[in-house]
């Protein structure tokens, strides 16, 4: 009761961050760019901070609903991986590269690992479910088609509550590997690796000022 909430999606997102210190864009929630209808988005960012992961983003009504995923997304579908759910990004986080400095909320260094767009295969009991229908019942299944990921994911939740956790699982199809994701560690944007995004930047890959004075 009295329970109805107006704020921004993307709330959290902003709360965060402080956008006068990083250089990540700001949370502005969009339906979809220009109006005409167009495949969704999907985005993993390979992201060293106090803890290294993968974010795996796919974008669900004007936002980038988001994972966290400690070893990354697998091409090999006997390999299931722990994703656990993050904040709504907004949908220009999907263009974001860059160093955010030491101290910020996820101070460190973000490399655009893949990107392209996805269609949603989702159903249930034979009925073909939306992302956010699926998400609400903690099943979801993709097809990818990125440059270094593609063909059928599907993500599920296998625990709720405050430590909600959710399974990452490359479906078996004819895009199935057995290829470590390390494999192919580059920028799918600038081919860079995470140092020389760093570097750029002027800090180290955890987010501190380099010393220059030597
Ligand atoms: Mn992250």
């Amino acid at each position: 009761m009295g329970g109805e909430r107006d704020r921004s999606p993307l709330a959290d997102y902003d709360r965060k961050r402080d956008f006068t210190r990083t250089g990540e864009p700001r949370g502005t929630a969009r339906r979809g760019r220009g109006g005409r209808r167009r495949a969704p988005v999907f985005v993993v960012q390979h992201h060293v901070a106090r803890r290294e992961h993968y974010d795996v983003r796919l974008e669900v009504d004007g936002v980038l609903k988001s994972w966290a995923v400690p070893k990354g997304p697998s091409t090999d579908p006997r390999d299931k991986r722990l994703a656990v759910p993050t904040e709504d990004h907004p949908l220009d986080y999907a263009d974001f590269e860059g160093s955010i400095p030491a101290g910020e909320y996820g101070g460190g260094t973000v490399l655009l690992w893949d990107t392209g767009t996805y269609t949603n295969t989702t159903s249930k009991n034979g009925r073909d479910l939306t992302m956010a229908e699926g998400i609400e019942h903690g099943h979801i299944s993709f097809r990818l088609d990125g440059e270094k990921l593609r063909g059928g994911y599907a993500l599920n939740r296998f625990r709720h509550g405050a430590e909600e956790a959710w399974l990452l699982v490359k479906e078996k199809d004819a895009d199935a590997r057995r290829r470590p994701t390390s494999s192919r560690p580059e920028s799918v944007r600038t081919g860079r690796r995470l140092p020389e995004i760093a570097e750029a930047e002027g800090r180290t890959l955890k987010g501190r000022p380099l010393d220059g004075g030597r």
